[in-house]
């Protein structure tokens, strides 16, 4: 494992890629190896790496998929099986499935990973049941809402990019001040709201805009160029 000064922790899809200015970025990081690059995102490994790749970014010192469920090493991309074990210890896919199956108006739709269980809701006024029967199954899991696509996407409870990226920086003696976020969605709102210097790109979502600390940087450009312009700004 590589040993760095400061990290970049950063998001894809919105923040990365999506809005133009990847190859700035991506030049960018290439000229500084010295940053390292943390990607954190809601991508299964092999669709993240796939963009990575496509894009040309940086070799990663770790990605954190499915929100942080999953803990992968570079260059080799070697799961963190400690990690993995933790989210484990709270993961039923199965008695989920069940407890859900009972409430009508939800129906089941597949799974991308190990770790993320969609669920189609009929209404979003099923929500406040399908929450319920978590509660009342003692199901200790994260759900995160996608209203356009009438989507329920269940994780384990300890799904969080906050966490997965702690657990990183504690692994490679990086101190909190030394690393740099960067994100644009609701998935992205905890790690950005840790202690951490960052940037939450012109693009970003309203409400996790309101919920930021004073010191994390609203870029006014989007995307990558956002990222870009705020992470010169933090290494000068
Ligand atoms: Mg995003």
């Amino acid at each position: 494992m590589a040993t760095m000064k400061r990290v970049l922790a950063t998001d894809i899809d919105g923040t990365l890629i999506g809005h133009g200015g990847e190859q700035a970025v991506r030049d960018y990081l290439l000229d500084h190896p010295e940053l390292g690059v943390i990607y954190l995102t809601g991508r299964t490994l092999s669709n993240a790496h796939a963009i990575i790749c496509r894009y040309g970014f940086p070799t990663p010192l770790a990605i954190a998929t499915d929100v942080g469920a999953d803990i992968f090493w570079g260059p080799n991309l070697e799961a963190d099986e400690l990690w993995a074990f933790e989210q484990r210890r709270n993961w039923s896919p199965r008695r989920l499935r069940s407890a859900l199956g009972e409430i009508s108006g939800v129906a089941y739709r597949g799974r991308s990973s190990h770790w993320r269980i969609a669920f189609e809701l009929e209404d979003p006024s099923v929500l406040p049941l399908v929450k319920e029967c978590l509660a009342e199954h003692h199901l200790l899991v994260r759900t995160l809402w996608y209203p356009d696509e009438a989507r329920l996407d269940v994780l384990p409870c300890t799904a969080l990019k906050s966490r997965a990226l702690q657990y990183i920086l504690q692994r490679i003696r990086v101190k909190s001040q030394n690393c740099f976020v960067a994100g644009d969605a609701e998935n992205d709102g905890d790690m950005l709201a840790s202690r951490y210097p960052g940037v939450l790109v012109a693009n970003g979502e309203a409400r996790v805009r309101e919920c930021l600390p004073e010191w994390i940087v609203r870029s006014r450009y989007p995307g990558a160029l956002g990222v870009l312009d705020a992470l010169r700004q933090w290494l000068e």
